[in-house]
C-alpha cells in the first residue's frame, strides 16, 4: 500500500517500473538528497541531516544494484517520514523495493507461458533492470517458481561452489560440487544458456545429478535448479 501511494504521488510521471533517475527525483520531492559514499559493508543508509533527509548509496555498485538499494532505502525513508514503525524493517524494505521495481502483475505477465529456467530469469532481470537474484526471489514469490541459484567460481582448474541463493536453509550448507562438476563446467561453451543439463552435485555427501540450466562465463557459472530437486 505504501508502495502504491508512493508511486501515485511521486512517480506518476515516471515509467513503470521507475528508472534510477526517477527515484532520485522522487526523493528530492521528499526533501531527501541522494548521494554516493564509501560505505564499507553496507549498500545504503538513510538518515536525517538537519531539516533534510539524506540517502547514501555505496560507491561502485552497478546500476541494477544501486537502483535496488535506492528503492530499499526509500522504504526506510517513507517509514521514517510517516513515523511508522515496522517490526521487520529490513524485510519490509526489501519487499517494498521488489514491489516498486518488479510489480506483481508485470512480472506475472512476463513469466506467463515461460519455463522456470535461466533463460527466462535472465530475460526478466534484463527487462526489469534488476540483478538475477532479485528477479529469481521475486519469481519465487509471485509467479509460483521454486528456483534456487548456485554460483560456481573457477579457481585454477577447479569449479568451486561459491554461493547458494534460495536453497532451503537446512540444505544450504550440505550442498557441494560433485566430483564430475568441474569436468562438466570446463567443457561447457561460455556466454550462452545451457538448458536441461544434469549437474553432478553432492548433497549431504551423496552424489546426485540435478536437472538445471547453466550460464557460464570465463570465471563464473550461474546455475538455476528447482528447490524440490534438493530434497
Ligand atoms: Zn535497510
Amino acid at each position: 500500500v505504501l508502495a502504491e501511494a508512493f508511486v501515485g504521488k511521486y512517480l506518476a510521471a515516471a515509467t513503470t517500473p521507475p528508472r534510477l533517475s526517477s527515484l532520485i527525483h522522487a526523493c528530492q520531492q521528499l526533501q531527501c538528497r541522494v548521494e554516493t559514499a564509501p560505505l564499507g559493508a553496507e549498500s545504503g543508509r538513510t538518515y536525517r541531516a538537519g531539516a533534510e533527509w539524506r540517502i547514501q548509496l555505496a560507491e561502485g555498485q552497478n546500476y541494477r544494484r544501486q537502483r535496488f538499494t535506492l528503492a530499499h532505502e526509500v522504504g526506510h525513508l517513507l517509514l521514517r517520514t510517516n513515523q511508522l514503525s515496522c517490526p521487520e524493517e529490513e524485510r519490509f524494505c526489501d519487499d517494498f523495493a521488489a514491489e516498486l521495481l518488479l510489480p506483481r502483475e508485470a512480472v506475472l505477465a512476463a513469466a506467463r507461458n515461460r519455463r522456470q529456467d535461466l533463460a527466462t530469469a535472465r530475460d526478466i532481470s534484463d527487462q526489469f533492470q534488476v540483478t538475477l537474484s532479485s528477479a529469481v526471489v521475486r519469481l519465487n514469490r509471485v509467479a509460483g517458481w521454486s528456483a534456487a541459484i548456485l554460483t560456481f567460481w573457477r579457481q585454477d582448474d577447479t569449479w568451486m561452489l561459491y554461493s547458494t541463493l534460495g536453497a532451503p536453509k537446512e540444505q544450504r550448507f550440505l550442498i557441494r560440487s560433485g566430483s564430475q562438476c568441474t569436468q562438466l563446467l570446463t567443457g561447457m561453451r561460455p556466454g550462452r544458456a545451457h538448458l536441461s543439463v544434469p549437474l553432478p552435485l553432492k548433497i549431504n555427501d551423496v552424489e546426485v545429478a540435478v536437472n538445471c540450466s547453466i550460464w557460464r562465463t570465463k570465471h563464473y557459472a550461474t546455475v538455476l535448479i528447482d528447490r524440490a530437486s534438493l530434497r
